[in-house]
C-alpha cells in the first residue's frame, strides 16, 4: 500500500483515512489499556473513563443535551436499523434521498412506508415516524428535516463534523466515525429519549441495557478524537473542500454540476452526457485518483441509482455521472490534476463513442 498517494484519493463520502492524530490517541488502548470497560477493577475503570470521555466529545459534536444521550453503535448501517425497526411498527415516511440502510429497512420492516417527496407538509397518513438525511452522499444536497408530528430521524452520516448540523429538535440520528477521520467499525445512534427505542442486542447491558455486547474501547477512543478535531477545524476541512471543488469545476465546464441550492462542499456530482460513470472511475483509477460513480455499497449494482433519479436526474444521466468527494488529505495540484484527467478521458471516451 506504500506507493498510495494520498492527496490522489477522491472517495472521501465512501471512507476517509484515519487522521494520525486519531491513530495516537487510539493507540493505548489496542496495548496496555486493553481492560473491559464494563469491569469494575482498575482496567475496567480505566478504559470506562476513556469511553464516557469519548462519549462527551461526540455529544458535543451533536450538540446533545446529556452525553448519555449517545450510544455507540458498530455504524450508521446499524443505526439507521435500529431506528427504523426499534422505535417504527408502522407507517414511516422516508425522503427519497436515503441510504440504502434506511431505504431498504424501513421497506423491511414498516407495515407502511412511504417513500417520495410529495406530501411532506399535507400528511395524507398518521405518520410515526419520518427520516431525512441531513446531507446525500450522493450529490452533497443538505436537506431541510420537515418535522413531522411523530418521531424525527436524521442520517447525519456525511454532516457529522463537516457542516454546521446539530441534533436540534430530531429524536434520533444516526452517524459513522469513518467519515470524519476515525476508525471503521463504530458509529453511534443519537436518542433524546432513551424509552424511545427497543434494545437493538440483548446482552450484558451495555449502553444503557440497549445495546449489549463487549465495547470496542480503541474505536470508541479513535470516534471521540476525530469528534473533537472535526469541531476545530470544520471551518478549515469546509474551505480547503470548497477550493478543491472550485477546480474541478473550472478544468470541466462540459460537464453538468449536480449541486443543491444548498450544497455540501465535501461533495461533487458531475454528469458526463453520453457516457458512463463506471469508465471516468476507470480512467481515473488508472491515473492514480480514486472518484466513485455511486455509494461504496452500491457498487456492481446495474440499475441507475434512484437517489439521483429522485434529484431529478433521467436514468442516461444517472449512469453518467460521477462523485468526487473532498478531504483533508487532497491537495488543490491533486485536484486540478484531477479536474484534468477527467475532462481529457471524457474527450478520448467520446470520441471512441
Ligand atoms: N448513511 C449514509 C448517508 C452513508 O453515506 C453511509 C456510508 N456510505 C451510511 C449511512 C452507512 O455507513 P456505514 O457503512 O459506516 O455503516
Amino acid at each position: 500500500m506504500s506507493g498510495f498517494d494520498r492527496t490522489r484519493y477522491f472517495d472521501n463520502a465512501a471512507t476517509t483515512p484515519l487522521d494520525p492524530r486519531v491513530k495516537e490517541a487510539m493507540e493505548p488502548w489496542m496495548d496496555e489499556g486493553f481492560g473491559n470497560a464494563n469491569s469494575i477493577h482498575a482496567w475496567g475503570r480505566l478504559a470506562r473513563q476513556a469511553v464516557e470521555k469519548a462519549r462527551e466529545q461526540v455529544a458535543e459534536l451533536l450538540g446533545a443535551a446529556d452525553p448519555s444521550q449517545v450510544l455507540f453503535t458498530s455504524g450508521a448501517t446499524e443505526s439507521n436499523n435500529w431506528v427504523l425497526c426499534g422505535a417504527v411498527l408502522d407507517c414511516a415516511k422516508v425522503s427519497p434521498f436515503e441510504h440504502v440502510s434506511v431505504r431498504d429497512t424501513v421497506e423491511a420492516w414498516c407495515k407502511d412506508p412511504y417513500l417520495g417527496h410529495e406530501g411532506w407538509t399535507v400528511t395524507p397518513r398518521k405518520t410515526k415516524l419520518a427520516s431525512v438525511m441531513a446531507v446525500c452522499n450522493e450529490t452533497g444536497a443538505v436537506l431541510a428535516h420537515p418535522m413531522c408530528g411523530g418521531k424525527n430521524h436524521s442520517d447525519a452520516t456525511q454532516a457529522l463534523g463537516k457542516v454546521p448540523w446539530q441534533v436540534g429538535e430530531l429524536d434520533f440520528a444516526s452517524f459513522s466515525s469513518h467519515k470524519l477521520y476515525g476508525p471503521k467499525g463504530v458509529g453511534g445512534l443519537y436518542l433524546r429519549d432513551p424509552d424511545s427505542i427497543k434494545p437493538f442486542l440483548r446482552g450484558g447491558g451495555q449502553e444503557i441495557g440497549l445495546r449489549g455486547g463487549t465495547l470496542n474501547v480503541a474505536g470508541i477512543v479513535g470516534f471521540g478524537a476525530a469528534a473533537a478535531l472535526a469541531q476545530e477545524q470544520m471551518a478549515e476541512d469546509r474551505a480547503h473542500a470548497q477550493v478543491l471543488r472550485q477546480a474541478v469545476l473550472d478544468e470541466n465546464p462540459d460537464a453538468k454540476c449536480n449541486d443543491a441550492p444548498d450544497q455540501s462542499p465535501f461533495v461533487l456530482s458531475l454528469t458526463f452526457p453520453g457516457l458512463t460513470g463506471e469508465s471516468l472511475v476507470v480512467e481515473a483509477d488508472a491515473n492514480g485518483f480514486a472518484i466513485s460513480s455511486g455509494p461504496a455499497c452500491s457498487s456492481g449494482k446495474t440499475k441507475p441509482s434512484p437517489v439521483l433519479m429522485a434529484a431529478g436526474l433521467t436514468e442516461d444521466e444517472a449512469r453518467a455521472t460521477v462523485r468526487i468527494s473532498f478531504g483533508r488529505t487532497n491537495t488543490l495540484d491533486a485536484a486540478r490534476q484531477l479536474g484534468e484527467t477527467l475532462r481529457l478521458s471524457a474527450q478520448s471516451l467520446a470520441l471512441l463513442g
